[in-house]
């Protein structure tokens, strides 16, 4: 009796080893190792990434205090946070980026002004 040949391009189930998973949100196979889908960009929940993304929020905080924008990553791959406090978050951040900077470019402004009477 010979049996039906397998097909070598389909995963095949070892007892004790995991199924291939699957991005949450598009269903393409996954590297075991994938923080990050490959073809949305979607985080894949998988060990590593709930280490290293889901932090307490008091250093989500931080990070926000500290870096500004460049640590909205923290806020949009924390996996507890919900999708509406992601959008608040990040325009609250952006709108206080470019308040900040307008401030900053009239404070030079009005440095050079003041430096420019001193002078003449
Ligand atoms: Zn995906």
């Amino acid at each position: 009796m010979i049996d039906a040949p397998t097909k070598h391009n389909e995963p095949v189930a070892v007892a004790g080893s995991q199924a291939p998973t699957r991005c949450p949100r598009c269903g393409v196979p996954l590297a075991t190792a994938a923080v990050l889908c490959d073809n949305c960009g979607q985080p894949t929940g998988a060990g590593g990434s709930a280490g290293q993304w889901d932090r307490p929020i008091w250093f989500v905080a931080g990070m926000l205090v500290c870096l500004g924008p460049l640590a909205l990553p923290w806020v949009w791959f924390h996996p507890r946070c919900s999708r509406s406090i992601k959008g608040l978050v990040t325009v609250g951040v952006l709108l206080l980026t470019v308040g900040l900077c307008a401030l900053l470019v009239l404070t030079i402004w009005f440095l050079l002004h003041q430096i420019q009477q001193l002078t003449t």
